[in-house]
């Protein structure tokens, strides 16, 4: 059953800001995108979880537990993707570049969604540094309206569906009330995922203590370590039935809009950079919530943030093996070595980008995770208010507007983000 509209929308105005617009997505409508995907969603799942889109929010997809888990999708969300996927399709940038923009969009995310559920004064801090020593602007973020529309135009093939729904798909595929079923139980079983473990582990540069450590949590029974083998065969399930799903109608849509052929390497591309966003957006939320209880955070918690790149290296390896035996059957149980050494070629240049990239959302991890490497923030606030007068100053201001002006709709306080307002009023 559809849950009230009014309920759903006085939850989420209670939670995001009176200035959001909620609405429920209808799949029955005319063929679009959007339909098609979740029309194919339910035939796959067998569940009719209802999706609501907001205007404006937050960058994150999250389901309300207990009103049909309806699931949550955002303009804001779909602005930062756009931002993310850049870091890993456009080839003007350098190394260095990507390795900033890691930092800073990471630091962004983890402001506003510290603003919106975790420490007003972290929200604030993490806010200022992303602002502070930035010489990069990106055509996304800044007025999600525009993106919208620059998302909408956009041809509809591979890209664009990866873009769109990913995310939502896979969020779709966390069915939040069951546990993952036998079969993926016997494909990814401990031992399958321990040894893995065991190929990946030792070329991260972490402690030998810490190895162990995530070693043996690992294979203890029933844990909630640091690597938890029933949350990576959650996460895998969902992936897994994302990709489903995304097969399926992409080809579907594209043979529908006949703008160019579908092509299985691009989709591979495309995946392999979703999956990567998918992982930066939940390590952004982790960041966010521990970075917001700083007093009290455990070496669980920690170091569950300090470990996440073995997490993802672990997840992205195993979905490339189920994504390698999607593309052979697509391409009816056979193929070419052409396509076998593309495939070779694409997972290389994701693996290097993700290296690249680790390093600057390394420095937005160990800001949340460790207090004592955050420097001052007052002096932090002197230094930004001498940029925003600067040659970025124009720039600057639109993003210190833009997160001053959510603060202020949530009515959140602290003295911190009092004085980042002060200084954004001043302006
Ligand atoms: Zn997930």
């Amino acid at each position: 059953m559809m849950p009230d509209i009014n309920l759903i929308t006085a939850i989420l105005e209670s939670e995001m800001g009176s200035d959001i617009v909620v609405d429920p997505v209808n799949k029955n409508g005319e063929l679009s995108p959007m339909s098609l995907i979740l029309r194919e969603a339910i035939s796959q799942s067998g569940k009719d979880i209802p999706v609501y889109w907001i205007d404006g929010g937050f960058p994150e997809i999250f389901c309300l537990q207990g009103h049909s888990n309806a699931t949550i999708f955002s303009t804001r969300y779909l602005s930062f993707t756009a931002l993310l996927r850049q870091l890993f399709v456009n080839n003007y940038y350098s190394d260095d570049i990507r390795i900033e923009m890691a930092e800073k969009i990471s630091f962004h995310i983890v402001a506003e969604l510290a603003l919106r559920k975790g420490n007003a004064d972290f929200a604030a801090f993490s806010m200022v540094k992303n602002l502070v020593g930035k010489g990069l602007f990106f055509p996304w973020t800044q007025d999600e309206k525009a993106d919208l529309i620059t998302l909408e135009r956009e041809n509809i093939n591979e890209a664009y569906m990866g873009t769109w729904f990913y995310g939502l798909l896979h969020e779709l595929g966390h069915f939040p009330d069951e546990t993952v079923d036998e079969d993926l139980k016997r494909a990814f079983s401990n031992e399958y995922l321990f040894s893995w473990l065991e190929r990946l582990l030792p070329h991260f540069p972490y402690s030998q203590e810490l190895k162990e450590k995530v070693f043996s949590d690992f294979k203890a029974q029933g844990n909630k370590g640091l690597l938890d083998p029933d949350e990576i065969r959650e996460e895998i399930a969902a992936d897994i039935f994302a990709i489903s799903v995304l097969l399926k109608s992409t080809v579907q849509i594209m043979d529908i809009v006949k703008q160019s052929s579908f092509s299985i390497l691009k989709f591979f591309q495309e995946i392999l950079v979703s999956i990567s966003i998918v992982f930066i957006f939940n390590s952004c939320k982790r960041m966010a919530l521990h970075g917001s209880k700083i007093a009290d955070l455990t070496y669980e918690e920690a170091f569950s943030n300090v470990v996440q790149p073995v997490l993802f290296s672990l997840r992205s390896n195993l979905i490339i093996q189920y994504l390698k035996h999607a593309v052979i059957t697509y391409l009816g149980g056979q193929i070419s070595g052409e396509v076998d050494s593309a495939i070779s070629e694409l997972i290389r240049e994701m693996t290097k980008f993700n290296n690249l990239l680790e390093k600057g959302w390394n420095k937005a991890m160990r800001f949340s995770v460790f207090p004592e490497e955050r420097g001052d923030r007052f002096v932090l606030l002197k230094e930004l208010k001498k940029e925003l007068s600067g040659p970025n100053g124009a720039m600057l201001r639109i993003e210190l507007a833009h997160f001053c002006k959510k603060a202020q709709t949530l009515n959140r306080k602290g003295n911190y983000l009092d004085e980042l307002i002060k200084l954004n009023d001043q302006l």
